[in-house]
């Protein structure tokens, strides 16, 4: 079977390794270039957290969160980056004027899903056992099952194989303009196919009129005098931050969170709320280098939940919001069984 997949964000690359498993032949198309910058997959930081982002979001996200963790390491031998899962769980801490916050955080998650009922809360000597560097802490949580993909790994890995695939023709700089039921339209020309994936991330937004994009900013610092191994998080009454490691010293610090689609350049305010916030963590943040800040926009829905919608020949995954890492896997491998597959 042919089958087009429009946009080579995280969901069209996460579709096309299926796919490839199952023998198909695919055609990407993608408005940017396969190593460009478009793709919020490119932005994120990559947290697999199922349990910290229960905090704002359904408990239908855990289940499907959980089953994307059992997926990724598949996706990530199929590209031989074993290497960029990391599985071993985050920490979530609070300055200690804002010790209400980490209270208020763990009973909203005991409300939604019954496995927190097991998190317990960590006492300074505990946060140090884990983090020798979060010695400033005297309370927080170890959330287990949590972890990360190295996002910009795997999106740089997975352009490699997919450009190098036999069974892939990779249309870079080809904006889709429509599509249908087994059709694809770029101008004024019409390409059919046997099946036709809509993952154009915030860039469906012409035919899914309900799409919103949700404006997020991250700092990419290097800091030689932090070491923190696992994804963490500190609450805050109005803002809060997180810092994702990656190798070579280098921490994501992220990320706001805007009602907006504009993807200009990171604010004043962006940056000034980030660093203070992340130089209150942990001090030796005050001497790392900014190598990088960037902007993107999430894909959302007005409910902030994953939608996949079928028809003869057609799928649309779309609205994985901030939880597209978290989340993809398992939400193609529901889309794949519903429709193509079934
Ligand atoms: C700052 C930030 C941090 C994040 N951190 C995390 C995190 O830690 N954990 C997590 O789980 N999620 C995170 N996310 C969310 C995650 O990145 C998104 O949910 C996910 O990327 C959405 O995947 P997608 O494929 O739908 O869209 P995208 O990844 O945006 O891909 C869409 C693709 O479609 C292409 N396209 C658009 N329009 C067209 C067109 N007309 N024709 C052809 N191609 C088109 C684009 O060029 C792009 O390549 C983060 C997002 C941001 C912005």
């Amino acid at each position: 079977m042919n089958v087009a997949i429009a946009g080579a964000g995280l969901v069209g690359r996460v579709l096309a390794l299926n796919l490839l498993n199952n023998g198909y032949t695919i055609t990407l198309y993608d408005s940017d270039t396969a190593y460009g910058e478009e793709a919020a997959g490119i932005t994120a930081a990559g947290m697999l957290a199922v349990f910290a982002e229960l905090e704002s979001a359904e408990s239908i996200i855990f289940d499907i969160g959980q089953r994307s963790i059992e997926l990724w390491p598949s996706l990530l031998e199929q590209l031989n980056i074993m290497e960029s899962f990391q599985h071993k769980g985050s920490i979530i801490t609070a300055h200690p004027q804002d010790a209400s916050e980490l209270d208020h955080f763990i009973s909203t998650l005991q409300s939604k899903v019954e496995e927190a009922s097991k998190i317990k809360m960590l006492n300074k000597e505990e946060i140090m056992a884990l983090e020798p560097d979060l010695d400033q802490h005297s309370k927080g949580f170890y959330l287990p099952h949590e972890g990360q993909v190295d996002a910009q790994v795997f999106m740089k890995t997975s352009s490699d194989y997919l450009l190098a695939h036999p069974n892939v023709t990779w249309h870079e700089r080809t904006e889709v303009t429509s599509l249908s039921e087994g059709t694809i339209n770029i101008g004024e020309e019409t390409y059919n196919y046997d099946w036709v994936f809509d993952a154009r991330g915030l860039g469906a937004n012409v035919e899914m009129k309900d799409l919103r994009g949700v404006r997020g900013e991250v700092f990419w610092l290097e800091a030689p005098e932090v070491k923190i191994s696992r994804p963490t998080r500190m609450l805050h009454p109005r803002y809060k931050i997180y810092i994702v490691p990656r190798p070579n010293n280098r921490y994501i610090i992220g990320a706001t969170e805007i009602e907006s689609e504009d993807k200009s350049p990171m604010s004043v305010r962006s940056s000034l709320e980030l660093l203070s916030a992340v130089y209150s963590m942990h001090t030796g943040f005050a001497e790392a280098r900014i190598v990088n800040m960037t902007t993107n926009c999430r894909p959302a829905f007005k409910d902030n939940l994953p939608k996949i919608e079928h028809a003869d020949k057609l799928t649309r995954i779309n609205g994985l919001y901030r939880h597209g890492y978290l989340m993809a896997p398992a939400i193609v491998e529901q889309a794949l069984n519903e429709g193509i597959y079934k």
